[in-house]
């Protein structure tokens, strides 16, 4: 949405890491092997790649969807920023309590082929769910269960949550509930 309405860039650590794969640098596929294996792709790396695209992108005004996520990761977001003589004007903290995340999630569907993802609900599917744009088959993510979620949220507590006070005592921090749809929060925020 801030892209469409503002043509200012947009990335995600996960678009990074896909790009890196499909480019087939060593990064790439080292970090790819990584995330088959089900392991996290350390703050070293991420922080590097970040840095790489901010120099190459980054120049005149980025978003970053789900960056940073700990601690260590905002420190060394800063640093890069002073580096690059940048900074953060706003960072925006969706709330969203754990129900709405269960309830998203045990509706979500995600292509196996492009990996777009709905919910089973705005899909309206009559028999087969099928990938709008590429014709793939839709199904439940299979990292969605019970298990691999509560240790997601786990982590959002202890490492993710922190980063709220730590944007708040520099004042750019501005909350949106994000328990109500996308299109309702970002026309009434
Ligand atoms: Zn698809």
């Amino acid at each position: 949405m801030i892209t469409r309405q503002f043509g200012i860039p947009v990335t995600s650590t996960g678009a990074i890491l896909r790009r890196e794969r499909d480019l087939g640098t060593p990064l790439g596929q080292e970090t790819a092997e990584v995330l088959r294996s089900g392991g996290l792709v350390s703050d070293t790396i991420i922080i590097e790649l970040i840095e790489d695209w901010l120099r190459l992108h980054g120049g005149h005004g980025f978003v970053f969807d789900g960056f940073p996520r700990t601690l260590p990761q905002a420190e060394s977001l800063m640093s890069i920023l002073a580096r690059l003589r940048s900074a953060l004007d706003l960072v925006i903290w969706l709330d969203v309590s754990e129900q709405t995340v269960l309830d998203r999630i045990a509706g979500r569907l995600q292509c196996g082929e492009c990996g777009f993802t709905t919910s089973a609900s705005s899909a309206q599917f009559a028999n087969r769910a099928i990938c709008p744009y590429c014709d793939g088959p839709l199904k439940r993510r299979n990292d969605d269960d019970l298990g691999v979620l509560q240790t997601r949220l786990q982590e959002f507590r202890t490492k993710t949550e922190p980063l709220a006070s730590f944007y708040e005592k520099i004042s750019i921090l501005h909350r949106i509930d994000g328990n109500r749809d996308r299109e309702t929060a970002a026309s009434r925020n």
